[in-house]
């Protein structure tokens, strides 16, 4: 069974945000929402600094507590271990964003728009997808890997079947694959650099892994 998952390589990271502009233009998302933010951080004192930057994706975790406490079913893991809101059936009770160990989820709760004077076309599409009063997040762009699976692509390799943000990054910091498979590039990078997941402590077990900067 596939169990998808992503690779995040913190020594490439440069914090360009280029994933995150990425994942907001092909997911059309408005001002304030980023499914996949990245925290930036310095640590050390001068002239001895250094900034850290942490992207954070949903970790499409394998026990998501999001998923175990949504009272409509809207949260839900498929069996390649993408977790997904299904809008239509969201209430908007926010009990999924109170139970997220990681915060990565956004709840769409009123029409912004980056020009005063009008939505843009972007934008426009993106409140058809998004309906206020619902919740959204970082899919693994399902769409893009449905889509490049049905025309025998494979996901993290090809770009028409990789996220967004694997596609964007100009490092080639993330890679994208079957962590079920072990001679995947996810599962090669996890064991030979001891790939590991954020808040262990949680028992969530994500299907984003770090390689250490
Ligand atoms: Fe759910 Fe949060 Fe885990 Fe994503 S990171 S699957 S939103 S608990
Ligand atoms: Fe955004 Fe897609 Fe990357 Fe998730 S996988 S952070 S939705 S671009």
């Amino acid at each position: 069974m596939i169990r998808y998952g992503m690779v995040i390589d913190l020594k490439r990271c440069i914090g360009c945000q280029a994933c995150m502009v990425a994942c907001k233009a092909e997911n059309s998302l408005p001002p304030e929402i980023k499914w996949n933010r990245v925290e930036d951080s310095s640590t050390g004192k001068y002239p001895n600094t250094k900034r850290n930057f942490l992207p954070m994706p949903c970790m499409h975790c394998e026990d998501p507590p999001c998923v175990d406490v949504c009272p409509t079913g809207a949260s839900h893991k498929r069996t390649d271990g993408i977790v997904l809101v299904d809008s239509d059936k969201c209430d908007g009770c926010q009990e999924c964003m109170d139970a997220c160990p990681y915060e990565v989820r956004y709840f769409y709760e009123k029409k912004l728009s980056y020009f005063p004077a009008a939505f843009t076309p972007p934008e426009e599409i993106g409140y058809k997808k998004h309906r206020l009063g619902t919740m959204g997040k970082c899919t693994f762009c399902a769409h893009r890997v449905d889509k490049g699976v049905k025309k025998g692509l494979k996901p993290g390799v090809d770009w028409d079947a990789s996220p967004a943000c694997i596609n964007s990054c100009p490092t080639g910091a993330r890679v994208f694959g079957d962590l079920n498979a072990p001679n995947s590039e996810v599962s090669r990078l996890i064991k030979s650099r001891h790939g590991y997941q954020l808040q262990p402590e949680d028992d969530t077990n994500p299907s984003v892994y770090y390689l250490r900067a």
